[in-house]
């Protein structure tokens, strides 16, 4: 399906709001109210990152749902030893102005291409995908059925973790979470990696869907080579790689 390009703009904007999610990511609400910026949901921009007298320039996946206008909001999780990612987690307050433009990418999902998805996700690769799942609550999109697998290390590391909760409790999102590292005692979701048995039990009719992933390039890769032993078609499976 061919979408129409949305227009792509350069604008400074203000961190107006600055929100822990975990003990290694923040999220950056941005004021762009002076903007007249759209996107489809699962798109990114580029952000200039002042660092040590260079400007780094680096994609960042749109958290907010295109119906939430007026603000921007990228949600980073600290690469270790990265340099962007360190200042964006560490250093960055109220009021600092980057430079920003886009939407970019084609890893995007409107209601008109499918309406049974199946969201994979791994660590900061939820960003896209809590975008998708935000717009279907925002818009009571009641007859989209969307599927989150989403793989931490470690429970402390759960990005959204109480609104995934919110959201699982809608009739037609599920949530299912793994932790691949240590998990608490009391811990009620999977264990290890997303493997063919977790999908077989969490998800009907595995080729009947839409799938969309999102993490680092050796997950994305492992997970789609997992779909297609499934039966599921490649045409189904959109990828977006944090690399
Ligand atoms: C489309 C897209 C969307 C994205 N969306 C998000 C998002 O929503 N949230 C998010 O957190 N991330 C996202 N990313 C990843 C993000 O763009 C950055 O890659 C990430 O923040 C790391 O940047 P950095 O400058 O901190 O790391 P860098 O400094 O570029 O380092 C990256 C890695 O290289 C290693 N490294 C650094 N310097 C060296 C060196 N000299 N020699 C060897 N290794 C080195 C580091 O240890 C680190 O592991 C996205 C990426 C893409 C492509």
């Amino acid at each position: 399906m061919e979408l129409e390009k949305k227009p792509i703009k350069e604008f400074t904007a203000k961190v107006i709001k600055v929100i822990t999610e975990t003990p290694t990511t923040k999220t950056l609400v941005f004021d762009i109210s002076h903007v007249d910026f759209d996107f489809y949901p699962g798109q990114y921009v580029m952000l200039n990152v002042p660092y040590e007298g260079e400007v780094l320039k680096r994609a960042y996946s749109i958290a907010n749902p295109p119906t939430r206008k007026g603000l921007l909001e990228l949600t980073i999780k600290r690469t270790p030893n990265g340099r962007a990612s360190v200042v964006l987690t560490e250093r960055v307050k109220e009021g600092d102005e980057f430079l920003i433009k886009g939407p970019y990418g084609k890893f995007v999902w409107i209601p008109q291409m499918g309406t049974n998805l199946v969201l994979i996700g791994a660590g900061s690769g939820i960003v896209p995908l809590m975008c998708m799942l935000r717009y279907i609550s925002d818009s009571k999109l009641e007859h989209v059925r969307a599927t989150l697998l989403y793989s931490n290390t470690h429970y402390e590391e759960i990005i959204y973790r109480q609104e995934l909760e919110e959201l699982d409790r809608l009739s037609n999102i599920k949530v299912v979470h793994t932790l691949t590292r240590s998990a608490p005692e009391d811990w009620k979701g999977y264990r290890g990696r997303i493997n063919a048995d977790m999908l077989l039990k969490e998800v009907d009719n595995i080729p009947a869907n839409l799938y969309y992933l999102c993490g680092p390039p050796a997950f994305v890769d492992d997970m789609a080579s997992l779909l297609v032993e499934l039966g599921v078609d490649k045409e189904s499976i959109k990828k977006e790689k944090y690399d």
